[in-house]
């Protein structure tokens, strides 16, 4: 309809105040909220920065449903998690678990097997020796070790099928935590919220820097070096939080695959990626391999750095 007045239309000047209050959407100062849950066995804490208190609280809502949603199909706890559902046969897989799975089959291969998502049966076994005290019999290792190597999921880039030899089972404990934060973080990005942080424990994913800062600050708890990073993540593994003493020896809830037992002697080692799986995935496998072969594998990502003790 025109305005026989100023002669617009309805609809112009419905844009017209849409368009304005956008533009004031983006102008108002950014204030900082924060929001911690539990998720995937550990907190989950996002900060972000906002214009209104009322984006915030839909924009972490989501965030959070989203992080729930991943727990629900990536989870090695839940029978019927997406994850637990494969099989021997041809299966078809959502996009999030068929890009976790080729995303670990090229870092089982860049890392020469130290990052594995097959070695479920040996950290069962861990998680049986922590509970009883007790190493695994060499028969329960033999055994378990027989259903582990990263050649066991078998992948159909074309129809997006997964399939298992038989016996195998997934643990994305290593990678998922991270890819979560990730996702997490590329939601609020979506919703115009780029200055954003997701922590989940020793996982973090940072967006760009808190407003007037130069990045945000994080600091890996064996060092008392603090990193500013933004739009990049940052991962940190090793035994500080999990292990079990038997016999005066300290294993770590890390597998190395060529024992299948725990790391002993495992020192923290801190990933800086550009994706929250990768960080993740290449602090689980640099806590495995030794630092030469961690250090000739950074030379081939000139993306990524790490920092030991
Ligand atoms: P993170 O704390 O990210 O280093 O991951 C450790 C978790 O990843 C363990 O609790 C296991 O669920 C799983 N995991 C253990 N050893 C490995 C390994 N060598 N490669 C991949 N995942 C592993
Ligand atoms: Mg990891």
């Amino acid at each position: 309809m025109r305005c026989s007045a100023c002669g617009t239309t309805e609809s112009n000047t419905t844009s017209s105040a849409l368009l304005l209050a956008a533009f004031l959407w983006l102008q108002a100062p950014l204030e900082r909220f924060e929001r911690i849950e539990p998720c995937m066995g550990t907190l989950f804490r996002v900060v972000v920065y906002a214009p209104t208190a009322a984006s915030a609280t839909a924009a972490l809502d989501a965030a959070f449903a989203r992080a729930r949603a991943l727990d629900a199909m990536l989870s090695d706890y839940r029978p019927d998690s997406e994850l637990n559902r494969l099989s021997t046969r041809w299966s078809p897989t959502s996009p999030e678990l068929f890009t976790l799975l080729v995303t670990a089959r090229q870092l089982s291969r860049d890392t020469a097997g130290a990052f594995d998502i097959t070695l479920a049966p040996l950290v069962r076994l861990w998680r049986d020796a922590r509970a009883t005290r007790r190493l695994p019999s060499p028969a329960e290792l033999r055994r378990a070790r027989r259903r582990s190597g990263w050649r066991r999921v078998h992948l159909d880039h074309a129809r997006r099928l997964v399939r298992l030899s038989p016996g195998t089972q997934l643990d994305l404990g290593g990678i998922a935590k991270g890819f979560t934060a990730g996702e997490m973080l590329a939601l609020l990005r979506a919703r115009g919220l780029p200055h954003a942080l997701v922590a989940a424990s020793g996982d973090i994913v940072a967006g760009e820097a808190p407003p007037g800062s130069p990045g945000w600050r994080i600091k890996p708890d064996w060092t008392n070096q603090t990193l500013l990073i933004a739009n990049a993540a940052v991962s940190t593994s090793g035994d500080t939080h999990q292990w079990v003493e038997i016999q005066g020896e300290r294993y770590s809830h890390i597998i190395d695959p060529r024992t299948g037992l725990g790391l002993r002697h495992s020192s923290p080692v801190t990933v800086i990626a550009p994706s929250g799986a990768e960080a993740d995935a290449l602090a689980t496998a640099f806590s495995v391999l030794r630092r030469d072969k961690a250090a000739s594998l950074l030379r081939r990502r000139p993306a990524v750095r790490a920092l030991w003790p």
